[in-house]
């Protein structure tokens, strides 16, 4: 069989650097250690850096501009100037991370999850009145450095619907008001931009329309069809590659094949070839995934590319943004899983090898444990399991707790990076974290909390520290994936059966448990949370490994019962995360998360109080799920929007315990007693005291100790105020 040489490329590439090369400069520009232009340098060469490489990789169609300073979709709103006024200051960079990240007097632009990742972006404003206006330098600067190194790249866009479509209504927007209504105004800048790069030499302009791979109205894919017939239509212009991904385009697909424009990208790992060879585009087959780490089925890939017929250029499902840059970097991995893995690098010459038509066939995946399910049900409904609980733990009403971590100190981090790296031992190490453990236990004493945490001294981070104590899982010593701005995190790699070795947490929870009278909250993460942020297997569905690692922990629940811990909390924030794209496949999702929660958490005693704790804003949207997991107490994030997720009709049914939190802790700002007063007040409308609960809207990790301190003094006085008044 002659295979013939096709093209190569992939649709975005890691940005952070190597070594967090961006992440380092970053921070030190915001100290004030570096200059805005030693920063620039930076990122100078660590664009330099990518392209030399897939150059080199042997890619042949480089994408462009897809560097950031901190977030593309803000680069986006940058280039059409979309900057509210109280952010704009004399230097664009200042202006650029005064919506990133706020300033001493300015909160921040919303930040929000892209899609189903756990990466984050900061969504724009758009107002009735906003004036699009080109900003065109950052595009045109790195397609000239590039051009510098003899390189020809595509500049990589957020396309105009999806910029849309992610970006809120200015504030004071009359009610009707969405940013699709400013379609043609925005249109008209693309238009000028694209006969910018046409006079540039520009040959290739990438769109990214992720949000078409999601269920869209009528009027947006109206919307959709009016865009790129006039972008298509648009005389002298680079030629057109619209880029979806993370999902099948389904109505829009067609809709797109009647628009002039010249390519279409699909994910062809998450949707399938159907209706491509009809379009009469060229199509950018994304057959390698850019969301795991796993080796590429080559000979099958090769034989999808066969059949998409001669006009194919060989991808990757979406940008490389969500895996490490390099398997090289790692040392310590086990050579028969380094086998099966590829990281960014691994990735690009998998798509050079399917490109020049060369495949080797890869490692066979694992065998899997059956999935036997089992009781998922606690013994008794909720309200016998309520008066079991007030009788053995015989809580004051409106008890006031916190979600967790506290104050994760630099001696923290000292003691940590000198266990892993063996300057002290085990004894040592244990010794360091209980007199740490013991700090914490005593202010939350002294402040008056009722219901204390150990304060989770021992984790790096509250997946990869389960993943570390679990069988199945492997974490890396450099697989750093961009979060947020200069946030990284390592996810682990899950890559065969869980199973739990020993116990995880039991120790520190007994041994902060026996220094007090009070009761301690054991603190676990939950099924869907630790599956979500980990890489996931390639050859079970993810419900198979979810329920797997339910399994591990509700062993875990047993043994802290045991121990003789009363209340155990499982975290499921990332609950919302992993809710599938389609609203077709969202019931089925939520029912087994919800049923692999219920199987952690239900072989406790009725008299065991379980708590979860979710900290998106959006909860109102899946209360009926957050209820499935029939936890005795739920806390979730709700300082920030003012207490508005109790306003949700779904709220006023919920008939649990619920924390809605008091005090947000994503700002370095102390509440203060009235204010949470004010919150709790407001709260015990909606939910009566006997079920209420005080705290703040997430873990203190992040805080400093001298904040967390004053907050939780106000909290306490707070709700001693109210039960005074209540009695
Ligand atoms: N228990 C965790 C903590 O307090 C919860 C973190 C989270 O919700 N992301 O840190
Ligand atoms: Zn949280």
């Amino acid at each position: 069989m002659t295979i013939s040489k096709k093209s190569s490329t992939v649709l975005g590439y890691p940005r952070i650097g190597l070594r967090r090369e961006l992440k380092r400069a970053l921070e030190s520009y915001w100290d004030g250690a570096i200059s805005a232009e030693q920063l620039h340098q930076t990122g100078r060469l660590l664009r330099e850096q990518t392209w030399s490489r897939l150059r080199e990789l042997g890619l042949d169609q480089l994408p462009g501009n897809t560097f950031s300073y901190y977030d593309h979709v803000l680069d986006a709103a940058m280039l059409f100037d979309l900057v509210p006024d109280k952010y704009r200051s004399e230097h664009e960079l200042d202006s650029y991370f005064a919506m990133a990240r706020g300033t001493s007097t300015l909160a921040p632009l919303p930040m929000t999850k892209w899609f189903d990742t756990n990466y984050h972006y900061i969504v724009p404003e758009i107002g009735p009145s906003s004036a699009f206006k080109l900003n065109a330098a950052k595009v045109i600067g790195e397609f000239r450095e590039a051009r510098e190194l003899g390189l020809i790249t595509r500049p990589v866009l957020l396309g105009p619907i999806t910029l849309l479509l992610l970006s809120r209504a200015e504030a004071g927007s009359p009610p009707a008001f969405t940013p699709l209504d400013r379609l043609y105004a925005l249109l008209a800048v693309y238009a000028e931009l694209l006969a910018l790069l046409q006079a540039e030499g520009v040959p290739w302009v990438q769109l990214d329309e992720p949000a078409l791979v999601q269920d869209r109205s009528d009027r947006e894919l109206d919307a959709l069809a009016e865009a790129y017939t006039y972008l298509g239509g648009l005389t002298g212009r680079p030629q057109l590659m619209v880029a979806s991904y993370f999902g099948e385009l389904g109505a829009a697909l067609p809709i797109l094949a009647r628009t002039p424009v010249e390519a279409i990208a699909v994910d062809l790992v998450r949707g399938s070839a159907h209706g491509l060879s009809e379009t009469g585009k060229t199509i950018v087959a994304g057959v390698v995934s850019g969301r795991d780490v796993w080796r590429t089925d080559l000979p099958a890939a090769a034989a999808l590319l066969q059949r998409l017929g001669p006009d194919v250029v060989v991808s990757t499902s979406c940008s490389l943004l969500h895996v490490p840059y390099s398997l090289d970097a790692e040392s310590k991995l086990d050579p028969e899983l380094r086998a099966r893995l590829a990281f960014a690098e691994q990735k690009v010459a998998e798509v050079v090898q399917l490109a020049s038509g060369t495949v080797e066939p890869v490692p066979a995946a694992q065998n899997t444990r059956p999935w036997i399910p089992r009781q998922a049900q606690r013994r008794s409904p909720y309200p016998a399991r309520s008066a079991a609980q007030a009788e053995y733990l015989r809580l004051p009403p409106l008890p006031v707790t916190t979600i967790g971590s506290f104050p994760q100190t630099a001696d923290l981090r000292a003691t940590r990076a000198d266990a892993t790296a063996g300057r002290i031992d085990w004894p040592q190490y244990a010794k360091a974290i209980q007199a740490e453990i013991e700090k914490v236990i005593r202010l939350q004493e002294e402040l008056g909390l009722d219901v204390l945490v150990h304060g989770e001294p021992e984790r790096n981070d509250m997946v990869q520290y389960f993943a570390e104590h679990l069988d199945g899982f492997a974490t890396t010593e450099h697989g750093w994936v961009q979060s947020y701005g200069s946030r990284c995190t390592r996810p682990p790699i899950l890559h065969g059966d869980v199973s739990r070795v020993a116990p995880i947490t039991v120790g520190w929870s007994r041994f902060a448990q026996s220094l007090t009278g009070k009761p301690v909250k054991g603190m676990l993460t939950g099924p869907v949370t630790i599956v979500a942020w980990s890489f996931k297997r390639p050859d079970v569905p993810v419900a198979e490994s979810v329920w797997q690692v339910a399994e591990a922990l509700r062993d875990e629940v047993a043994d802290l019962e045991a121990a003789g811990i009363s209340i155990i909390q499982v975290d499921e924030p990332a609950l919302r995360e992993l809710m599938p794209l389609r609203r077709r496949d969202q019931a089925d999702y939520l029912a087994w998360a919800v049923e692999a929660y219920r199987h952690a958490t239900s072989g406790a005693s009725d008299r065991i109080q379980i708590h979860t704790h979710l900290c998106y804003s959006d909860a109102a949207t899946i209360f009926a799920a957050i209820d499935g997991l029939d936890a005795d107490v739920t806390t979730i994030e709700s300082a920030r929007s003012h207490g508005a997720v109790l306003l949700s009709p779904s709220a006023s049914g919920f008939e649990r315990g619920l924390g809605p939190g008091v005090y947000d802790i994503h700002s370095p700002r102390v509440p203060s007693e009235d204010e949470v007063a004010a919150l709790i007040a407001a709260a015990r409308r909606v939910v009566p005291a006997p079920r209420l609960w005080v705290n703040p809207d997430c873990g203190l990790k992040t805080r400093t100790y001298p904040q967390v301190q004053a907050a939780l003094r106000n909290l306490v006085s707070a709700a001693r105020q109210a039960r005074d008044r209540m009695a």
